[in-house]
């Protein structure tokens, strides 16, 4: 282990430390029975006045909770928590990760405008941009935004958005959100970045000059596989406006998903902790091991960006990708036959240890559509091919046990 820590400076400015706000922020004792836990409020209606405006034009602060699309209690909670541990003024909760990366993306362009997107991100905002934006006369040039100097130069006047992703879906490959916001300030550009693969413990973009900060909820805040959400954190102006494209494209998170997520988020501090210890113990065991390749971990000396991620990052998270000796479909397929206690499966940030193969040729072909300098750097980075893992939170010795035995 490194010095290095989650564990924020508690009770510093008078503000409560990072653990006590994951565990108390936007959950309050019930007034009227005095529940300590938070209640799950289904109704999808409240009993309102006859003046109220029923336009999402109309909301303001003082608007009442008048039906669940536009607002709940219990998503409310989830998004106060959310506004905290982004350490951002607001914070707007979503039915999924992609439904707050495409709320990000309409809200803010129109026929015209010029996009800026990294490269490599989560593949269904890479399509959703390559595809249906491009369609509705939105300009897009993606980019390898690892190095602030390809950003700056696509910027252009029309630029009204610069879209990151930090640490990369799936590479790991990190961004100086520092500098990239920065650079699009100066050129009149908002800035969204999604830290996922991070969660609000490993980085708090807004404190690096980010406007809008988007999690998979899915992914380490729910931590563990039971509810896909989504959340944009960003200034009360800009949430603001976000919530009328939320409430008009009706993705709306259940109020139960909301309660799984806001019990999962009191224990995201600890969890991320546990994330990372095992996650260097895993790491450290693949880079010895001579049926590996290649490991990549922010964490690890040999990550090309381990500086920026000491600079940036106050934890590594769990993820980490490797490539091997062998074949990797042909190890993948032995990964899925052999494996006992790692899921081969999607999906990230869950207390079960995840594995899966990304081949290099399919998600440049379906995904990215990459220039030749794009995919070398791509390439760089990932070979013909990567195992994402996403390491849980089972005893380490029984996930390099597992992996020991099914890389055969
Ligand atoms: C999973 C993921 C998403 C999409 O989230 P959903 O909740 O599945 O819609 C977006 N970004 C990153 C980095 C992800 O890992």
């Amino acid at each position: 282990m490194t010095d290095h820590t989650c564990d924020q400076p508690a009770s510093q400015n008078g503000r409560l430390g990072f653990s006590t706000q994951a565990v108390h922020a936007g959950e309050e004792p019930d007034p009227l029975t005095g529940a300590t836990a938070p209640d799950i409020v289904m109704s999808t209606t409240f009993v309102i006045e006859p003046d109220v405006s029923f336009s999402a034009e109309n909301i303001t602060d003082d608007t009442p909770f008048v039906y669940t699309r536009w607002g709940n209690p219990t998503i409310a909670k989830l998004e106060r928590k959310m506004a905290v541990l982004e350490d951002a003024e607001d914070a707007l909760v979503f039915a999924s990760g992609v439904a707050a990366i495409t709320a990000v993306l309409l809200d803010n362009l129109d026929a015209g405008d010029h996009l800026v997107m990294s490269d490599v991100t989560y593949a269904a905002a890479s399509e959703f941009a390559n595809e249906k934006l491009q369609r509705l006369g939105i300009e897009v040039t993606r980019v390898d935004a690892s190095d602030p100097a390809n950003v700056e130069a696509a910027l252009r006047p029309t630029t009204k958005l610069v879209y990151l992703e930090s640490p990369a879906n799936p590479l790991i490959r990190l961004t100086d959100i520092e500098a990239v916001a920065k650079l699009a300030h100066a050129a009149g550009a908002k800035v969204a970045v999604d830290t996922t693969f991070a969660s609000p413990v490993g980085v708090q973009a807004a404190n690096l000059g980010a406007d809008y900060v988007i999690e998979s909820l899915t992914k380490y805040v729910c931590g563990h596989g039971d509810a896909i959400g989504g959340s944009v954190a960003g200034s009360h102006a800009d949430v603001t406006a976000l919530r009328s494209v939320a409430i008009h494209n009706g993705g709306v998170i259940s109020p139960f998903n909301a309660w799984l997520i806001l019990r999962g988020a009191t224990t995201l501090p600890l969890r991320m902790r546990a994330h990372e210890e095992n996650a260097f113990a895993v790491a450290r065991w693949l880079e010895a091991d001579p049926r590996i390749e290649r490991v990549i971990y922010p964490g690890l000396e040999s990550h090309p960006q381990h500086d920026l991620a000491l600079r940036q990052f106050k934890n590594f998270s769990g993820m980490l990708t490797f490539q091997t000796v062998d074949d990797g479909p042909t190890v993948a397929r032995r990964l899925a036959d052999d494996l006992a206690i790692v899921h081969y499966a999607v999906s990230l940030g869950h207390q079960r240890s995840l594995v899966c193969y990304l081949g290099t040729d399919d998600l440049l072909s379906s995904s990215f559509h990459l220039t030749e300098s794009q995919a070398a750097a791509y390439r760089g980075y990932a070979g013909d091919g990567i195992f994402r893992l996403s390491v849980g939170l089972e005893d380490a010795v029984d996930i390099i046990a597992d992996l020991d035995r099914a890389l055969g």
